[in-house]
C-alpha cells in the first residue's frame, strides 16, 4: 500500500470516518520519496530505536520499522490508530502510542523499550507545536543520538542559523549547547495534503555524547539567552541589565572579557560566548 498515495489516504481515512483535523497539525506527506528520504538520513545505526511523534497513517513510521530495530510512534488522534493498526500490520517491531507526547516521560519511555539500543527521535512535526517539542525532547534528560524532524523552512533556518545573521535566535543559541544542527533538504508545500500555507524542510541535531559546555549557573546561562533575544533591537548591554537586573558596569566588563564590544547585539553571540558570559556575570555578581 502506497501511504503516500492521495487516494490511499482518503480512502482510509474515509473508512475510518475521520478528516483532517487542522488543530492537531495534520499535513500528511503525499510524494513517497520525502519519507523514504527522512528515514535514510535520520541515524546511521540500523540497531537504534526510533521515537516518531505523529505517525499520521504511518507513511513515515513504515520506512522507519523497515530501517531500523524498533520504532515507537506516538500519536495524539485517537481517530488515526485502527488506521495505524492496518497500516502497520505487517511490522512486528513497532508500537503505538495514543498520547500527546507533551504529557510523555519520555526517560521512563526509553527506559521500557530501548533495552540499551542507541535511540533517535525522527518526527514530521506538527507546526503548531514545533518549538515546544523540541525543547521538551531536549529538555527530558533522555541522551538521544540525533533528532531529525520536519518543521516549516524559516524554523529550519533559525534552527541551523550562524551566529549574526537575522535568522539567529534563542532557539539556535540553545539548540548549540546540546548538540550541532544541520538542515538536510527543503520539502515543497505540493507534497502534503492539505498543502500547508509555506515550504518545510529537514533538519537533524546530532546530539553531544557528553556536554560540550558546562555553564556554571545553568539556569543565569538561559536566563542570558532569553534576555538577550528578548529585546533585539536593543544592545546586549541594555538588554542583559534591563531584564537579568544586573549593573550597566557588571555587564559591561562581562562583554569586554568575552572580547566583544560595548554595543555588541545578542546575536553576534555563539553558544560559547554565552556560556562564559553567564559564568562571568555568576562569578563577579556581588
Ligand atoms: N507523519 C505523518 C506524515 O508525515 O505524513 C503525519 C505528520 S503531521 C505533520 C503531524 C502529526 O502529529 C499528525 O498525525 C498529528 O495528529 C500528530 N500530532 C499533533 N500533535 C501531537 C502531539 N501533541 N502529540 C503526538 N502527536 C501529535
Amino acid at each position: 500500500m502506497d501511504l503516500c498515495n492521495l487516494s490511499v489516504i482518503k480512502t482510509l481515512m474515509s473508512d475510518a470516518g475521520i478528516t483532517f483535523r487542522k488543530e492537531y497539525g495534520q499535513n500528511f506527506l503525499t510524494n513517497r520519496i520525502i519519507p523514504e528520504d527522512i528515514a535514510d538520513n535520520c541515524t546511521e545505526n540500523p540497531e537504534s530505536l526510533i521515537i516518531e511523534i505523529g505517525p499520521g497513517i504511518g507513511c513515515l513510521t513504515a520506512e522507519l520499522a523497515s530501517r531500523y530495530r524498533k520504532v515507537v510512534a506516538i500519536e495524539i488522534d485517537r481517530g488515526l490508530i485502527p488506521i495505524l493498526d492496518k497500516t502497520l500490520a505487517e511490522f512486528d517491531n513497532v508500537t503505538v502510542i495514543n498520547e500527546d507526547v507533551m504529557k510523555i516521560d519520555l526517560c521512563r519511555l526509553v527506559e521500557e523499550y530501548s533495552d540499551g539500543m542507541p535511540v533517535s527521535v525522527c518526527a514530521n512535526l506538527p507546526y503548531y507545536i514545533t518549538t515546544p517539542i523540541l525543547m521538551y525532547l531536549l529538555e527530558s534528560g533522555v541522551k538521544f543520538s540525533s533528532i531529525t524532524v520536519m518543521v516549516q523552512n524559516e524554523v529550519a533556518a533559525r534552527l541551523a542559523a550562524k551566529p549574526g545573521s537575522s535568522d539567529y535566535g534563542a532557539i539556535t543559541a540553545i539548540l548549540g549547547y546540546y548538540g550541532t544542527v544541520k538542515k538536510l533538504f527543503k520539502v515543497s508545500a505540493g507534497c502534503f495534503v492539505p498543502a500547508p500555507k509555506v515550504d518545510s524542510a529537514v533538519v537533524r541535531i546530532d546530539l553531544y555524547k557528553e556536554p560540550l559546555y558546562t555553564p556554571k549557573d545553568e539556569k543565569l546561562f538561559r536566563n542570558t539567552i532569553k534576555a538577550a533575544f528578548e529585546m533585539r533591537r536593543k544592545t546586549l548591554q541594555n538588554a542583559l541589565s534591563a531584564k537579568l537586573g544586573y549593573s550597566k558596569e557588571l555587564i559591561s566588563a562581562a562583554i569586554l572579557d568575552i572580547g566583544e564590544s560595548e554595543n555588541v547585539r545578542g546575536e553576534r553571540l555563539s553558544t560559547e560566548d554565552f556560556v562564559k558570559l553567564s559564568d562571568y556575570l555568576s562569578e563577579h555578581k556581588n
